[in-house]
């Protein structure tokens, strides 16, 4: 055997393994079948702003153990995501704080907000929709201003006819705080994403555009243990039929200005605006570049072929999963990690406490 590790993925999970087992004295080799490193957490540079092609990732966290170990490799910035919402032009912020409900009531006080949302929330106890359930949890104008049309697009149906499981909680805040997310560390990799994978790989031997279920027999003879991320159904051809996805499509353009929305971030919550976000990459750094780059975000039905984003984690497909996962604990020296080997949403921070636990038991 010429290697202790064969990985199969170079984005976070397939990346922190390599480096911690190299960093054991094994031997890997990292196989991707995209032309790059770095996975859906790719940045790509255009007029000198980092581009995630991925969809926008922000690093957020409140595990100290993975943001010691992540700030080996790179140094964050302080960006704090403060998204806004753009329905039918009036801007609001995001998550629904007292800022929004200043904005949407003309009132001042969590009390006056309070009492609002009470009024509006109605008495149902049992809501038997997604429009139900969001009226009940936010009150009428949040739901019908920043709800309903975001999460129609989101998911190509009507509020009415979309399941009350999806929404189980939507935050709202009785405090003037922008900060989308309650972590204790936030902020984004300085230099871009892509710079912190090529220090988790260095010195270790990547081959780009190298589809291992495409030459799985040579490679798979070539080490002793596979570490394999990429989609789990794939791996086992479909046998049991595939893992359901939710797609976006991306547009991205480059606009000879400094300055198009004045926020990394804006979602558009009006059902008419087909996209559901722009994302302005140059504000996730606080660029002073002269050109911008933006990108439209359109959700998208999925089929097999097309880019997987995110699981559909219901009834049906976790059952499907739990089918294929019990074939994969049969497999001699195969483990199966990350978002696409466990079928499973995860954010970055618990993908690389994940592979570091896989790490810790393996090696
Ligand atoms: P991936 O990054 O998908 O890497 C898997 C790699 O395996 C890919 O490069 C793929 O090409 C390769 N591969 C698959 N099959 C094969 C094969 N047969 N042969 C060779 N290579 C193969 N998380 C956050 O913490 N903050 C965010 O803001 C955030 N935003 C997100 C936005 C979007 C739109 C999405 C979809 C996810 C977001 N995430 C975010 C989650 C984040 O993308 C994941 O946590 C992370 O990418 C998971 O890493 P991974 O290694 O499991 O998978």
């Amino acid at each position: 055997m010429k290697y202790d590790y064969l990985i199969v993925g170079a984005g976070f999970f397939g990346a922190v393994f390599a480096r911690e087992a190299t960093a054991k004295g094994k031997k890997c080799l990292v196989v991707d079948r995209r032309n790059h490193i770095g996975g859906n957490c790719y940045t790509e540079t255009v007029e000198g702003i980092h581009v995630h092609k991925y969809g926008a990732h922000i690093f957020h966290t409140s595990d100290k153990a993975v943001w010691n170990y992540i700030n080996q490799f790179t140094e964050f910035n302080n960006f704090i995501n403060t998204p806004v919402a753009n329905y039918k032009g009036e801007i609001y912020n995001l998550p629904f704080n007292m800022n929004t409900f200043s904005r949407l009531w003309g009132i001042s006080t969590p009390a006056e907000a309070k009492a609002i949302i009470e009024s509006q929330r109605g008495a149902v106890t049992d809501p038997k929709n997604l429009e139900e359930q969001a009226i009940s949890l936010v009150g009428k104008d949040i739901y019908e201003k920043l709800v309903k049309g975001y999460t129609e697009k989101q998911w190509g149906r009507s509020c009415s006819e979309l399941p009350s499981f999806i929404i189980r909680r939507l935050p709202v805040r009785f405090t003037y705080n922008n900060n989308y997310f309650s972590d204790r560390y936030q902020g984004i990799p300085e230099g871009g994403y892509t710079a912190v994978f090529e220090r988790l790989l260095e010195g270790i031997e990547v081959r780009l555009n190298c589809d291992y279920l495409k030459d799985r027999e040579s490679l798979r003879a070539m080490a002793d243990r596979v570490i394999y991320t990429g989609p789990i159904d794939e791996y086992f051809g479909y046998c049991y039929g595939p893992l359901q996805f939710r797609s976006l499509r991306f547009e991205t353009e480059i606009l000879d200005t400094d300055n198009y929305q004045g926020s990394a971030v804006v979602n558009y919550t009006d059902r008419e605006t087909p996209f559901t976000r722009i994302i302005e990459h140059k504000h996730f750094e606080f660029g002073a570049q002269p050109k911008t780059v933006i990108t439209r975000e359109y959700p998208a039905d999925w089929s097999l072929g097309d880019e997987p984003y995110y699981t559909v984690n219901d009834e049906k497909n976790n059952a499907l999963y739990a089918r294929y996962a019990e074939k994969a604990a049969e497999e001699q020296g195969v483990y199966f990690g990350g978002r696409l080997g466990e079928y499973k949403y995860y954010d970055m921070d618990k993908v690389i406490a994940s592979a570091l636990d896989l790490c810790g038991k393996l090696l």
